[in-house]
């Protein structure tokens, strides 16, 4: 039995009434910049999010742009990163003339190490940019009170951790800014590229409003140089339909994650465990830790030893059953970033995560069957 890793047209068709009603409405009705579905969307966002404002933008990468821009990094500031995540965390900071300053990653969780961010900090540090990655939010209470500390802006790449909590506190409502994407392998997917900005601070979420619209306030006068970072109103209508319904697909990808490992202990795969640090007893699998029940399994990633991970991913991709690598080359050794003078070694957590891990799918429409097929091709594969 194949079993993809991701597959969006079983998600779509259990609401596929709803979702072209209301497409088709923004299409009869000719409202399509702004309107009542970019409205209902940022004030469902802030719901969701519990916070004071939510700001519709073009994707998750313009969400972290313009992010950046409202709090005025400038050319030479120094933010704060992780080299273990999707490009556009860094690319942004680059974009705008500053600094990604790399800390690497704890083996277990693959976010930010906290231990790691204080020596990082300089007297041109301007802000932290942690990414809660594959859906589990960063320890933000170590990271605020650093960022306090040394006066620093604290933005959230929350991309992929809509609907993530950790401590009662929501996703992109624990630093000054979150940056979420709808783009559609995300846990709230749009029909095409989208994200959203949410704050607590009013001023901010303000000055992103504006920013989005080419910094014009009032109509034709620029106090501000912003861009056209505006979200149409064609891809919000879907997904005000989908939003209510992201709590019950979120725990669908708890449950999933919580049989894998049943299964996984079944077949006997989980005894060599991952000791952190990139020690491995014998052959096996290492599934995630998870380190908050609000892990909402954007990724489900198990780690194997680095000489089993790429005939493992073949052995899987010969049963046609989906696997991904998240991400094969971290960013401090990209080369567009060979201009930041970093070497092979100068992260080893992330360079071990980019050669150990493997994505297997966690979508909410898996059947048990195909969990049980996924699990058994590992345990067939390790013999
Ligand atoms: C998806 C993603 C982005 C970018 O979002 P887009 O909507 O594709 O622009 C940024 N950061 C992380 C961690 C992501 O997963």
């Amino acid at each position: 039995m194949a079993v993809p890793l991701l597959d969006l047209k079983r998600h779509y068709l259990p609401l596929a009434t709803e979702l072209e009603a209301v497409v088709l409405d923004v299409l009869r009705g000719g409202t399509y910049i702004g309107g009542p579905y970019v409205e209902k969307l940022e004030k469902q966002i802030a719901d969701l999010c519990r916070c004071k404002r939510a700001v519709a933008v073009s994707s998750g990468t313009d969400a972290i742009l313009v992010a950046l821009m409202a709090l005025d990094i400038k050319p030479g500031d120094e933010i704060i990163t992780t080299p273990y995540t999707f490009f556009a965390t860094a690319g942004c900071i680059a974009r705008l003339g500053a600094v990604p300053v790399f800390v690497d990653i704890d083996p277990l969780t693959f976010n930010i190490d906290k231990h790691l961010i204080a020596r990082a900090v300089t007297p041109r540090t301007k802000a932290i940019l942690p990414v809660h990655l594959y859906g589990q939010i960063a320890d933000m209470d170590a990271i605020n009170s650093i960022a306090a500390e040394h006066d620093l802006a604290v933005v959230e790449d929350a991309c992929q951790a809509i609907g993530a909590s950790r401590d009662g506190k929501m996703a992109g409502a624990i630093g000054a800014v979150g940056c979420f994407s709808f783009y559609p392998t995300k846990n709230l997917s749009g029909i095409g590229d989208g994200g959203i900005v949410t704050t607590n601070d009013e001023l901010l979420g303000e000055k992103i409003a504006i920013l989005r619209n080419h910094g014009m306030n009032p109509r034709y006068h620029h106090h501000l140089l912003g861009g056209n970072f505006r979200l149409d109103a064609i891809q919000c209508a879907p997904l005000t339909v989908k939003i209510p319904h992201l709590p019950e697909w979120n725990n669908k990808r708890r449950a999933n994650a919580t049989r894998y490992r049943q299964l996984f202990d079944k077949a006997g795969l989980t005894d060599s465990n991952f000791r952190g640090r990139g020690q491995f007893i014998g052959p096996g699998v290492t599934l995630p830790t998870e380190v908050t029940p609000g892990h909402i399994y954007h990724q489900y990633i198990i780690r194997v030893s680095s000489d089993h991970r790429d005939r493992l991913i073949a052995h899987l991709k010969a049963r046609n059953i989906g696997c991904e690598i998240y991400y094969p080359v971290p960013l401090h050794l990209q080369e567009c970033f060979k201009y930041l003078g970093h070497h092979d070694g100068d992260y080893p957590e992330s360079e071990r995560a980019s050669i150990e891990s493997i994505a297997l799918p966690i979508f909410p429409e898996l059947t048990d069957s195909e969990l049980e097929e996924v699990v058994t091709a590992i345990a067939d594969y390790f013999g």
